[in-house]
């Protein structure tokens, strides 16, 4: 229609180009000013305060300069219809509008917080977010930087798992049904985000995933959560200074090539006289065992976490009061795995990537949550129920084979000596006693989370 009209009538459409040069020169006269940017009206019973976007003032940005002005005067009208003719008391009515624009990778970033108050507990919020290529002016949505169709699920899975983090670290109680549909995979649900130094960053307004007095939730996921999720163009290096206030000593794995390996490891730790006793004798057989220590030991035994740490044993997590994960509900089990994952971070610098779950408990749900590689065992000497050191042993060797991992608890004298009297005999089969790290680097493993080790 309009082509038509371009090609058949130059006249008029000479008044349509001038009426839209007129147009749009009002409009960038509006964004290209921009100082202060504000638009302000009082009224005896309203006011009005915006702040619209700074956008530089460039032919390809029309379109989208447009629909922002449109969104937030649209709203504003709604606003003036719907208070004007009320009288008001105590609180005046009130409309406003605050932004902030970004840029990253050529993409600029626009988000708009809208309030209006027009009587009632509170204000009524409708935030509203733009993505457009800075050179063509093309509008993006989380869709474009979304890697497969299978994106939105895995982010899903990642903004729940954070927010009931956000809610434990702040004491938050939150209802795991309400964040499980407010962040369930769908774009609508994912309209606000911002690329930052340490990762994405995504908006949840109140309501969305928790009720209004919760106010908005911002999580960060941090780039290396995101890979596979969005495309790879877009993910940046984290930013984490490494702070390591323990030297870890690592030792050259060479020699132990064509030996066969084996993994002692240590659950319900640390204790001070039976761990340090294991670790007086670990060079002896130059071994190096892992612990699944229980978050809630760690600051009372930390002098002997930092021992086995700095000695180049590994720490995994037990879980902080070894409860039967099962049993819980998400936010429990995630508080179990973070708190632990924060005890120990303080100590060390570096919080544990392995996880023992109670009872060897585990599965597909609680896996997502804790995001941690899960390690179970297929050599089980019943150390806490025999309390023999040589039943234990026994128990051990013959069951020994290349790439196992063997169950001890590290609270029980027998356990400890059982373990050294096994490390004994095996040496001399020519064994050698690696961490779990060690294992996955010497057997050329590449971890994943969704499994769950029982050998190598
Ligand atoms: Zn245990």
């Amino acid at each position: 229609m309009k082509k038509k009209l371009k090609l058949s009538k130059r006249g008029k459409n000479f008044i349509v180009s001038s009426i839209l040069v007129l147009f749009f020169g009002v409009l960038f006269f509006q964004f290209g000013k921009i100082d202060p940017g504000e638009s302000i009206i009082k009224k005896d019973n309203y006011y009005i305060k915006i702040d619209y976007p700074e956008i530089e003032n460039k032919k390809s940005n029309r379109k989208v300069a447009n629909s922002i002005k449109n969104y937030i005067d649209e709203k504003k009208e709604e606003f003036i219809e719907l208070v004007k003719d009320l009288d008001t008391d105590d609180r005046i009515y009130d409309f406003l509008v605050t932004n902030s624009v970004s840029e990253y990778e050529g993409i600029v970033l626009v988000h708009l917080e809208v309030y209006a108050y027009t009587g009632g507990a509170h204000y009524i919020r409708d935030d509203q977010s733009y993505y457009f290529d800075k050179n063509t002016g093309k509008e993006l949505s989380l869709n474009d930087f979304l890697e497969s169709s299978e994106s939105l699920d895995r982010l899903a899975e990642r903004a729940y798992h954070h927010i009931l983090e956000y809610g434990i670290e702040r004491e938050m109680n939150f209802v795991e049904e309400t964040v499980r549909e407010g962040t369930v995979g769908s774009l609508e649900n994912y309209l606000h985000f911002t690329f930052k130094n340490d990762g994405i960053e995504f908006l949840f307004p109140p309501y969305q995933v928790s009720c209004w007095a919760d106010g908005e939730i911002k999580i960060t996921i941090p780039y290396k959560e995101l890979e596979g999720i969005i495309k790879k163009e877009y993910l940046k290096e984290s930013e984490e200074p490494p702070i390591n206030p323990v030297e870890k000593n690592t030792r050259k794995l060479e020699d132990m090539k064509d030996k066969k390996l084996i993994a002692f490891t240590f659950d319900d730790g640390p204790l001070d006289k039976t761990t340090n006793r294991l670790l007086d004798n670990l060079d002896t057989y130059n071994a190096r065992v892992t612990f699944f220590i229980l978050g809630s030991r760690v600051n009372r035994y930390s002098s002997t976490l930092i021992r086995a740490y700095e000695q180049g044993n590994q720490i995994g997590s037990h879980t902080y009061s070894h409860l039967n994960l099962y049993k819980l509900n998400d936010g429990d089990i995630l508080k179990e795995i973070v708190n632990t994952n924060n005890e120990v971070k303080n100590i060390i610098g570096e919080a544990p990537v392995l996880l023992r779950p109670p009872y060897g408990n585990t599965n597909s749900k609680i896996k997502a949550l804790g995001d941690m590689y899960t390690i179970l065992w297929d050599i089980d000497p019943e150390d806490w129920k025999y309390k023999d050191k040589d039943k234990i042993a026994e128990n051990i060797v013959k069951n020994a084979h290349d790439g196992a991992i063997v169950l001890l608890h590290d609270i029980y004298e027998t356990s400890i000596d059982g373990a050294l009297l096994a490390m004994e005999k095996l040496q001399e089969e020519g064994y050698a006693f690696v961490t779990i790290e060690e294992m996955f680097q010497l057997k050329n493993i590449e971890p994943d989370k969704t499994k769950s080790y029982f050998k190598f």
